[in-house]
């Protein structure tokens, strides 16, 4: 699902964040609840205390990332000390911290230059010319907002993918998979070229899927200016890239991935879980382990579930706790989407600081743990937080594990 950039920290009550690190270490001290607060010890820790543990299992998990990401063959670019200003194919910016090379470009910096948006007739989910309008019309005025005040153009142009031709719909991937052919790669970067202008940056659907580096090099070299993939809507190019990635990371570390299975049940005694069940197709399974980690995702992913009068975890069972005074269906009616994030958003399982899941304040089972977008006490879509919260609570569901077993 996610656009496959990594966000620490970007918002906190809509205030946007410059420093990750910092905005991080604060929200935890603030929060104790919040999945950053609960990895710095929540509330059985004091705030500061809290923010330099939380910070320091951040740069640790995100430490890991990357050198495993890099041991697959996968690059991420950026630092915990200064989030980056992308361009979104909504037309809009947002702050995001480490990001594959090809796609890193701070637009904060771009005073003075021109840009140049290229899109294909038949790939509809990146429409240059709205990005190039929202660009001057939105992106700057906004950024000026915050305090960035900078100058810049931006254009569009159609250029026709090589080997797509006559293609109706085409998926920014498709665009990849075509230039990753040598051939196609050159007749496009020629095209590109012949539009390109005074431009001094061409924002591009997608460079390559297999070798974007490669890619990215030789087009920056034939073009002389900079080249930018922009992230893409589900199915997101960098979002597959890096997924393939984390299975290669994982498989090289002996782990056995069973695709396809969903988790229906679990088998819980006393204080402990001895198995899952799991269907696929008709067939089902009983899991068993010494340890069980949940990390299900929340709505999208389907393992939430609003029922008329409840949500529930679907995989154990859990039902979530939300507020008593407050008819949370009914929050639907006034605004879908408020600025702030939805506050059904934040509903999720609660754990406690070696992330086991909680029950009325009591935990499940001693050999459960949870990570990720299943943990409650946080919304990544306003906050922009995805994957450092995912990252840091993987990271400390991994430790309780261990010192479980
Ligand atoms: C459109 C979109 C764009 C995003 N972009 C970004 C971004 O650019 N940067 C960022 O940092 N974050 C981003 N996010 C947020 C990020 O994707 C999430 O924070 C992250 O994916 C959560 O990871 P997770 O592993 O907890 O859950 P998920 O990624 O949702 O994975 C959960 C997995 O569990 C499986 N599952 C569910 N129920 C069961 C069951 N019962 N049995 C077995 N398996 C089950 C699901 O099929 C899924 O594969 C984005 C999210 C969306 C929706």
């Amino acid at each position: 699902m996610s656009s496959g950039l990594l966000d620490v920290l970007g918002y906190v009550d809509e205030e946007l964040i410059r420093n990750p690190e910092e905005g991080v270490r604060s929200l935890s001290e603030e929060n104790p609840d919040h999945p950053y607060g609960i990895i710095g010890g929540g509330r059985e820790e004091s705030a500061s205390e809290r923010g330099q543990i939380t910070v320091k299992r951040l740069r640790e998990a995100l430490d890991f990332f990357r050198a495993g990401i890099k041991a697959a063959g996968h690059e991420y670019e950026g630092s915990l000390d200064e989030n980056v200003f992308v361009v979104t194919p909504f037309g809009t910016y947002k702050p995001t911290c480490l990001l594959p090379p090809w796609m890193y470009l701070d637009i904060s910096g771009l005073d003075g230059s021109k840009a140049l948006f290229v899109g294909s007739k038949s790939c509809p989910r990146v429409n240059p010319v709205y990005i190039a309008k929202s660009f001057e019309g939105f992106i700057l005025p906004k950024l000026r907002e915050v305090g960035i005040e900078i100058e810049a153009e931006a254009e569009a142009k159609y250029v026709g993918v090589p080997g797509l031709e006559g293609r109706r719909y085409i998926l920014p991937v498709e665009i990849g998979y075509s230039l990753d052919v040598s051939e196609n790669l050159r007749e496009y970067t020629e095209s590109i070229s012949e539009k390109l202008g005074d431009s001094t940056h061409v924002f591009l659907p997608c460079l390559g899927y297999r070798k974007p580096r490669e890619n990215w090099e030789y087009m920056k070299e034939k073009l002389g200016v900079e080249v930018v993939e922009l992230p893409s809507l589900p199915p997101s190019t960098a979002g597959m890239r890096l997924a393939s990635c984390l299975e290669k990371m994982a498989s090289k570390e002996g782990v056995e991935l069973y695709k396809g299975y969903s988790a229906v049940s679990a088998k819980i005694e006393g204080s402990k879980c001895f198995s899952v069940e799991a269907v696929h197709r008709s067939e089902v399974s009983e899991v068993e382990a010494s340890a069980f980690v949940l990390a299900t995702g929340d709505y999208i992913s389907d393992d939430l579930l609003v029922e008329k009068d409840r949500i529930v975890e679907r995989a154990f069972g859990l039902r979530i706790e939300t507020p008593e005074d407050q008819d949370y269906l009914s929050w639907l009616d006034d605004t879908p989407f408020p600025v702030s994030g939805h506050p059904a958003s934040r509903f999720g399982v609660k754990v406690d600081r070696a992330m086991r899941p909680l029950v009325k304040g009591d935990v499940l089972a001693e050999n459960l743990f949870a990570c990720g977008s299943i943990i409650a006490g946080y919304d990544y879509n306003t906050e922009k937080c995805g994957f450092g919260v995912c990252i840091s609570t993987a990271l400390a569901s991994a430790e309780g594990v261990l010192s479980y077993l």
